[in-house]
């Protein structure tokens, strides 16, 4: 599997004829004169990484696409490998020398996180957790769009857990500081890994409880409640736990 990335974006070839897009071959990859730093994960993902400024313009079925725009061109089980390659890739570049003594860094035998020989420290992957949730009013979902979102772009309400606190927590907080209200009921829905930056998307579902919407606007742009038939707009792919939670929304109302 030929999972090449550059920064955010992974090298794909387009079908002569249609969208669909695939992963690059090697025979492509020769093309190319690219000789892929290989590292293994689980023993079958092969990747490794290009600068972005290659130039592809000999050819031209080959492109490099932004991660988030990848994402709605592979089915499920390919995504999940993309995913984990990307994140092992990015993780293993930003954490060559030991934190502790300064010392370059090795894989584990595992292959899962990486080893100090020189102080035995290790070091494993970061992953951040990170709360989102659907909050209804009766038959209205509560959505929003963040000051970093594009215009067409709606979501549902997401934020960082904090040093000490439990998930409920984050949501309680998140939610007030975001919009200004207070809510109840809040449940556990599911859960995704999310590669922007490194996320464990936590999934709630809550209901309004009080308090009228008052924006932060340092972090957000407008927010509302609205019916299913008046939702404004969806996030940017439909495999985020985002998309998924607003479809539950709209199948139970
Ligand atoms: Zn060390």
């Amino acid at each position: 599997m030929n999972l090449i990335f550059a920064a955010k974006s992974l090298l794909v070839t387009r079908a002569a004829n249609g969208d669909a897009w695939y992963l690059p071959n090697s025979s492509q990859l020769q093309a190319l004169s690219y000789q892929p730093s290989l590292i293994q994960i689980d023993g079958v993902n092969i990747l490794g990484s290009i600068s972005s400024d290659i130039d592809l313009s000999p050819f031209p079925e080959l492109r490099l696409v932004n991660l988030r725009q990848a994402l709605n061109f592979f089915g499920m089980e390919m995504i999940e490998k993309i995913i984990h390659a990307e994140q092992m890739l990015f993780y293993q570049s930003t954490h060559r020398y030991c934190g502790s003594c300064g010392q370059a860094t090795s894989l584990s035998t595992a292959g899962k996180w990486l080893h100090c020989s020189s102080c035995e420290h290790e070091i494993y992957p970061r992953i951040s957790p990170a709360m989102i949730v659907a909050i209804t009013r009766g038959n209205q979902l509560l959505m929003a769009q963040a000051n970093n979102f594009a215009p067409e772009v709606w979501s549902v309400l997401a934020g960082f857990c904090e040093v000490g606190e439990s998930l409920e927590q984050t949501v309680h907080r998140e939610v007030f500081e975001e919009v200004g209200i207070k809510i109840k009921n809040v449940q556990y829905w599911g859960s995704q890994y999310w590669p922007f930056p490194n996320s464990l998307m936590v999934g709630f579902t809550a209901e309004y409880e009080s308090g009228e919407i008052v924006l932060d606007t340092n972090e957000m742009r407008t927010a509302g409640f609205f019916t299913k038939d008046e939702i404004p707009g969806r996030p940017s792919t439909h495999l985020s736990i985002a998309s998924r939670l607003i479809d539950d929304f709209i199948a139970k109302h």
